[in-house]
């Protein structure tokens, strides 16, 4: 049997319960506003290709005016609001994100592409915890921070004001959460725009918003392409720019925002290195390796997608690679048996192809699962490509989709040196049966985030971000609230 055609999809979540309109509008002052552009564009299923809704494509003028809703929130609302109240309110954002869990999910994964299971165990509840960590938060900042030169309580932190916030297409929700409850906890308001691919969770948020109570002009969402985002990013009412995505458009805002002496954080591209030891506990390492690469079809800045394995171990694991590749299911996200679903877009679909087609252009062996995959959608197979080098650009670039470059090591300089060289440094991972190990790499991987021996765990109390070229500041715990204050 095709486990990966539609018609023998085991398990699909029914769509019957969502309710999505036809058209969404910005969320600008605590209502949804139509764009002063006039403007919309479709937001499609990446798995059907099918219009899921219209949304709106907001200009300069939309972005002014929430810009000026957030500042006018900020002024004479939030600034002012005693923190232990401002926590109610991203509690109670929490709780109701927590009773729509379901609808979260399956809209999540109708307009991104990822699996059910991932939407629903991981990007859901993962979100609704950032809102009841930080809300946490809020009432402790108060003279927690000691006068460095007296050892005096030093006074309350300040916040900034309007947060301008940018987030990319893999991981919506979550991206959004990450974005808008530290800055909610710290006192700040918020104009937050998701990605044109994705912007559908973050509408359903507004909507939890205003069901909130949360007071008008707090948090806004604006949708469009990157030419909004330039507008907020480079909006004078606007004190810290936060953004998530790629290299290139991160040096772009860093540089638009030179001289402006607005803070900013940039959470940018990855190309981690999963290093895998010959006394590692193999088969666990096998399934830390396929999480790794595949978890949300490779679209993932801290995705594993440089495999390191000891010479020694280097058949033995890439024979239980190949096999465990085999079972993957690949095909309809919405089906609980799903393990890869649908590529986020045409462009990006099109995008990992070339990657594909340069890899093996570089003389590198390349291995694809045998699944079929759905004929209508954006899809693709898990991918590893065999004896690569340093050199190769699908050991260097991010692909952002499920495909693996492998090398072998022989020695632990060997791999330190290689799995560093290279312009990124978000994360790494280390597979090793020694604890000594650990800490030896953990000191010098340059990578924000080294996970031994397992592999894209997250956590609202730890702080995630990079080294080089994936950008600085941290998001997640205590960490996570200092870009958003002045101390
Ligand atoms: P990806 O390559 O993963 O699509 P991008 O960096 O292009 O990532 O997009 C991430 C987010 O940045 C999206 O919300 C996108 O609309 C926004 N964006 C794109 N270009 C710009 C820009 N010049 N200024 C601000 N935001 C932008």
């Amino acid at each position: 049997m095709e486990t990966t055609d539609w018609k023998y999809a085991a398990a699909p979540e029914s769509t019957d319960h969502i309710k999505l309109k036809n058209r969404y509008d910005l969320f600008i002052n605590g209502e949804f506003v139509k764009p002063n552009s006039k403007k919309y564009f479709a937001t499609i299923n990446p798995a059907t290709e099918e219009k899921l809704a219209d949304v709106a494509d907001a200009n300069e003028k939309d972005v002014d005016l929430a810009v000026n809703a957030a500042k006018n929130a900020y002024d004479k609302v939030w600034k002012k609001m005693p923190a232990k109240e401002r926590a109610k309110y991203i509690f109670r954002i929490a709780r109701l994100m927590q009773e729509r869990a379901r609808e979260f999910s399956v809209i999540e994964t109708m307009n991104g592409g990822k699996p059910i299971r991932e939407s629903r165990d991981i990007d859901v509840p993962l979100a609704a915890n950032h809102f009841f960590y930080y809300a946490g938060w809020a009432d402790k900042l108060d003279y927690a921070f000691p006068n460095l030169s007296t050892g005096k309580a030093g006074k309350k932190p300040e916040s900034l004001g309007v947060a301008g916030q940018i987030i990319p297409w893999n991981f919506p929700l979550l991206m959004a959460a990450w974005k808008i409850a530290p800055a909610l906890a710290t006192g700040n308001t918020v104009v937050l725009k998701p990605a044109e691919t994705t912007p559908l969770t973050a509408l359903k948020l507004a909507e939890l918003i205003q069901e909130s109570g949360l007071p008008d002009g707090v948090v806004n969402i604006i949708t469009g392409f990157g030419k909004t985002g330039a507008a907020l990013v480079n909006h004078p009412k606007v004190s810290k720019v936060a953004f998530t995505g790629s290299t290139d458009v991160g040096k772009l805002i860093q540089k638009s925002l030179a001289g402006t002496n607005k803070k900013i954080t940039l959470e940018l591209g990855g190309k981690a290195a999963n290093i895998v030891f010959d006394d590692a506990p193999i088969d666990q390492a096998v399934e830390g390796i396929v999480n790794g690469i595949f978890f949300n079809q490779g679209h993932v800045c801290c995705a594993g997608s440089r495999l390191f394995v000891q010479e020694n171990v280097a058949d033995i694991v890439i024979a239980k690679l190949k096999q465990r590749l085999e079972t993957l299911i690949v095909g309809n996200p919405l089906d609980k048996n799903t393990d890869i679903g649908a590529i986020n877009s045409k462009e990006q679909l099109d995008k990992i192809n070339s990657y594909i087609k340069i890899g093996i252009d570089e003389g590198a062996e390349i291995y694809q699962s045998k699944c079929s995959v759905p004929t209508k959608g954006f899809f693709c197979k898990p991918t590893l490509f065999l004896h690569t080098s340093q050199s190769h650009r699908i050991v260097q670039e991010e692909i952002f989709g499920p495909v693996l470059a492998i090398q072998t090591f022989r020695t632990i300089e060997e791999v330190i040196e290689k799995a560093n060289n290279i312009p990124y440094g978000l994360s790494a991972g280390v597979w090793t049966d020694k604890g000594s190990k650990i800490f030896n790499l953990t000191t010098k991987l340059r990578a924000g985030v080294v996970w031994a021996n397992t592999y894209n765990k997250f956590d609202p109390a730890s702080p995630f971000g990079g080294y080089k070229e994936s950008g600085f500041g941290r998001e997640g715990g205590l960490h996570g609230l200092m870009p958003y204050l002045n101390l």
